[in-house]
């Protein structure tokens, strides 16, 4: 069976990464959570004094890319992927309300781009790979053969991230989520550099709707024509 390359973007927290690693789990492919790695360098960023609520310093952030190293170790346990910055697993970490504030910043970084985008490129280089992102169908994989948007409604989308990081324990309010949907949602899709536009030739799904099921049982059947119109 021929190995295709699937694209999944969309708006923030709309689910992308739990159907990836669905389907890419069901298919045996790499899932590749590409925000995670937005996430390490922003991570990177507030550990070194960086970046705060008054000041970002950019121009240090890019002199000392060539000492971010980020990578992937798959945990058997979860069964997927975890994030690790210069050899540091840093999974749990780059999920707080904190980084979201911070990342859409990092990521409006041509340079921080530059970098991740190459790495991304590599790893799916020999396709069988699911990567969700925000530019995956756009920039990182155009020739991809299967390419899904992803969209909900804010207040959808902010719940289910608030029910999320109340399951985490941490202490959060419900607005302060919605507000921070909403500023990356702006700041993703105005920045300059790879904005977060829908591919012409990507599959809008709004899931608001969809239940976890369905909505995988929809994409499943969207990987299967694609794989057969390949063949
Ligand atoms: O997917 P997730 O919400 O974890 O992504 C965090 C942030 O990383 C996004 O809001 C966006 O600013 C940035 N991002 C990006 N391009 C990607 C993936 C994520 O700019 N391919």
């Amino acid at each position: 069976m021929n190995k295709i390359t699937i694209a999944i973007d969309g708006l923030s927290s709309t689910g992308k990464s739990t159907v990836a690693k669905q389907i890419a789990n069901h298919l045996g492919y790499v899932y590749v959570d590409s925000g995670a790695m937005y996430r390490a360098i922003t991570f990177y960023a507030m550990q070194n004094g960086l970046i705060s609520d008054d000041d970002f310093n950019k121009e240090a952030l890019i002199y000392q890319l060539p000492k971010i190293n980020i990578s992937f170790k798959f945990n058997e346990n979860l069964g997927f992927a975890e994030v690790y910055l210069n050899e540091e697993n840093i999974e749990k970490q780059i999920r707080t309300l904190e980084v979201s504030s911070f990342v859409s910043k990092v990521a409006a970084v041509s340079e921080v781009r530059e970098q991740l985008v190459k790495q991304q490129q590599k790893m799916g280089e020999n396709k069988g790979v699911v990567m969700d992102g925000r530019d995956i169908g756009t920039v990182v994989f155009p020739k991809a053969e299967l390419k899904i948007f992803m969209t909900a409604s804010a207040e959808t989308r902010a719940q289910r991230r608030y029910e999320e990081l109340i399951e985490r324990g941490d202490d959060v309010d419900y607005n302060a989520v919605l507000k921070n949907v909403q500023e990356r949602d702006y700041i993703d899709s105005n920045r300059k550099d790879s904005p977060l536009i829908k591919a012409d030739d990507a599959i809008e799904i709004n899931n608001s709707n969809l239940s976890l099921q369905e909505q995988f049982d929809k994409i499943l059947q969207l990987v299967k024509m694609t794989i057969e119109n390949c063949e």
